[in-house]
């Protein structure tokens, strides 16, 4: 069995990418994953807890290079819910685990999210977002004030309007956003070594990063996922589109040609929902594909 991910870091020549927990949910995989039921976890028993669900990770990715700082999604937020025979999410420890690495939201001059489902903009500002703002909060304004907030345009647009409650909450996060929101392109550089990869599918707008080591020391990549996989078992089980995919198909081409682009030997993964460690790279099909961990899994 594994619980979510702890706090950690690869190193890619002098860049490195940490992942930093803000908290973790624990999901019925039979209604995230409908594909798989009755009996398709049967082969991937030890992504299941003793009761049968499945956790997940929530958090950012930290990315230091060249002299800049920059994070990847901002988590859940303060905020502790249950969705009943759903999932169970709790969060809040981005900025400890900011602190961690001895840097402080001052510190940050970029913020990429992968999309803006509620569980990667929860520190936009002091608010956290869906589904249980508390009632009475004020927006103070947003959490990481120095920085650069960076989406796709077409994911921005894709929720304009909406009160959506997987979505962007309107006050605490789009309001706030609306005159600072920049736009980058699949493609685009956004820092030395860090590209933008356009993965559409669980959102209209949904991308990923693809990290390198600007000097060229080091000749490996890494693709920062997003939500492209929800968990290691789809590296082999493409099909199982996550229930909350915007467009299952899209999204299950996504992680196909994503896929095929990883196995070239020196492409690494990081998935920020994985449980157990969120980095590892995909073995080529000998029957199958498979996960390998870089790290013990606990
Ligand atoms: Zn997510």
């Amino acid at each position: 069995m594994v619980n979510p991910a702890p706090r950690a870091q690869l190193a890619l020549g002098d860049t490195t990418v940490t992942f930093l927990p803000d908290g973790h949910g624990w999901l019925n995989p039979a209604v995230l994953f409908p594909a798989s039921s009755p009996d398709g976890w049967s082969t991937h028993a030890p992504y299941l807890d003793a009761q049968g669900r499945f956790p997940v990770s929530v958090g950012s990715f930290l990315i230091r290079t060249a002299g800049r700082t920059l994070l990847v999604d901002l988590g859940l937020g303060a905020v502790d819910f249950a969705i009943p025979d759903v999932a169970t999410f709790k969060g809040g420890a981005l900025l400890d685990s900011l602190a961690a690495e001895d840097l402080t939201p001052a510190d940050v001059d970029t913020v990429f999210y992968t999309h803006l489902h509620h569980d990667h903009v929860g520190w936009t500002t002091n608010v956290a977002p869906a589904p249980n703002a508390r009632p009475g909060q004020i927006v103070e304004g947003l959490t990481f004030a120095q920085a650069r907030h960076l989406v796709t345009e077409a994911e921005w647009r894709h929720w304009a309007g909406t009160e959506d409650l997987v979505g962007p909450d309107p006050a605490a996060v789009r309001a706030p956003l609306a005159d600072v929101i920049g736009f980058a392109a699949d493609g685009e550089e956004i820092a030395p070594g860090v590209h933008v990869l356009a993965t559409p599918g669980h959102t209209p707008g949904h991308s990923s990063l693809v990290v390198t080591d600007p000097s060229g020391a080091d000749d490996r990549r890494l693709v920062i996922l997003g939500d492209v996989m929800h968990c290691q078992v789809q590296v082999t089980e493409t099909h199982w589109s996550f229930a909350f995919d915007a467009d299952p198909a899209q999204a299950t081409g996504t992680r196909e040609r994503v896929l095929k682009e990883l196995e070239d030997g020196r492409t690494m993964l990081a998935g920020g929902h994985f449980a157990g460690n969120v980095f590892g790279r995909v073995l080529p099909p000998a029957a199958r594909r498979a996960w390998a961990s870089l790290l013990p899994v606990g």
